[in-house]
């Protein structure tokens, strides 16, 4: 089944790193490849005027494409697939295994500590809805207006969530946060570690410790940050932090929550079923502490391992590496993106210089649908248009009937960019 699948091999670490040290000098510049081969990375599609183009995705951060060792992990676990937690035969030993390590892997690859509990759920909001449950009953919550439905909705659900609107500096709107927590206690500062609109990177040891002494508890929404920057939950003492698969180059629908068990152990089970029972009789269940307490019925084995082989394929390419690419091609993006008349980027935030691959942006005379759709149907190139499941930052950056945003990754090359910016150079011309 591999031999079939689709792939752009171009720039690994390895090869990086064959080329000896300084691995970043003016010949080698990884930004004009893509960093690592993705399924479908020569994917073409069918434009006006019957041409077929390469499809050049920029719709990373809505769901980034299968890496290729990704696809060769999970195809390796499909051939051996077989009940998980149930069975004694072999495959069943094989596949349980399987499972448990990639809890393992993933709590190495976000850092998590010996005694925090890994869970697998569907997705980020998922993996909230699950925190949201087990928030202490008179336990309030603190969140951002800038936060993506999925960190928002659930706590607004709770009837005990507390939102600050962000300044326009994010040095103010710390200090909104520290006056909101200092005025009334809250059991969860729960925050986005990258806005999905801008791109823009919150620094999370400053959160961290704005939380912490203030006897609040710190839940980061990585969902746009895992697969960019290096993320550790006991080097910077993230109490719980959540992400989804598809995100991170692993579209088999599982999500993760890591975090502090005392909670996850003494509330009720997410999900009541089998699984997550020690024993039951018709009248009384005695309920597993630990991840099985919420993750009754069969988990998502083959999402799992997809996780896992993700963050393997991520650790093995190395942050830096990927720090390196991306910031390459959003420096010609943004410069792109600056030279073209009537577009204008989004930020929330005059003094946050660090983001991941994500632009956000209007232009002007046209509605966002009608750059998207312009893009695809005359280029072959894939944005996301809309909301971005952010209604309330969208509304308040006077943007309410959306924007354009382009986000891109590990599969992304700098021909890929200057593809973007000269079709848009010659929608706004
Ligand atoms: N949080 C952020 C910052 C996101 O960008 C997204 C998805 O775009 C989510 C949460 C929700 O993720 P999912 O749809 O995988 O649950």
């Amino acid at each position: 089944m591999t031999a079939v699948l689709d792939t752009t091999v171009t720039v690994t670490a390895d090869v990086v790193a064959e080329q000896g040290t300084p691995i970043f000098d003016e010949g080698h510049c990884p930004g004009t490849t893509s960093l690592a081969p993705v399924v479908g990375g020569t994917q073409t599609v069918p434009v006006s005027g019957g041409r077929e183009v390469r499809y050049a995705n920029f719709d990373y951060a809505a769901s980034a494409p299968a890496l290729t060792e990704v696809a060769e992990a999970f195809t390796a676990a499909l051939g051996q697939y077989a009940s998980v937690h149930r069975g004694a035969g072999h495959l069943s030993q094989v596949t349980t295994a399987r499972y448990e390590q990639a809890r393992e892997t993933v709590r190495r690859f976000v850092g998590g500590r010996a005694d925090d509990t890994v869970v697998f759920t569907r997705n980020t909001t998922d993996s909230i809805n699950l925190a949201a449950h087990i928030l202490p009953a008179d336990g309030e919550v603190v969140v951002l207006d800038i936060e993506h439905h999925a960190n928002l909705l659930p706590w607004q659900r709770t009837g005990r969530a507390r939102v600050v609107v962000a300044r326009s500096t994010f040095a103010e709107t710390l200090a909104a946060l520290e006056a909101e927590l200092a005025a009334r206690p809250a059991a969860l500062l729960a925050i986005t570690g990258a806005s999905n609109v801008t791109g823009e990177v919150l620094p999370i040891r400053t959160l961290t410790a704005l939380a912490h002494r203030h006897g609040a508890r710190i839940l980061v929404d990585a969902a746009q940050l895992v697969a960019h920057r290096a993320v550790s939950l006991a080097s910077h003492g993230i109490d719980y932090l959540v992400f989804s698969g598809h995100k991170v180059y692993a579209p088999f629908g599982a999500g993760v929550l890591v975090g502090r068990s005392d909670w996850l152990d003494a509330a009720q089970p997410y999900l009541a079923g089998g699984g997550a029972t020690q024993n039951v009789a018709l009248e009384e269940t005695t309920w597993h502490t630990g991840p099985a307490r919420h993750e009754a019925g069969s988990p998502n084995v083959l999402g799992a391992v997809a996780i896992a082989a993700a963050a393997d394929a991520i650790d093995h390419l190395g942050y830096e590496l990927i720090g390196y690419h991306e910031r390459d091609l959003l420096t010609r993006l943004d410069a792109g993106l600056a030279g073209l008349e009537g577009v204008t980027p989004l930020r929330i935030f005059d003094d946050v210089d660090e983001r991941v691959g994500i632009a956000g942006f209007v232009v002007d005379g046209r509605t966002a649908r009608e750059v998207a759709e312009h893009l695809s149907e005359h280029h072959g190139i894939g944005v996301r248009d809309g909301k971005f499941c952010a209604h309330p930052v969208l509304r308040r950056l006077g943007h309410a009937d959306g924007a354009v945003r382009a986000s891109f990754g590990l599969g992304t090359s700098s021909d890929d960019v200057d593809r973007l910016i000269a079709a848009l150079a010659e929608l706004t011309r």
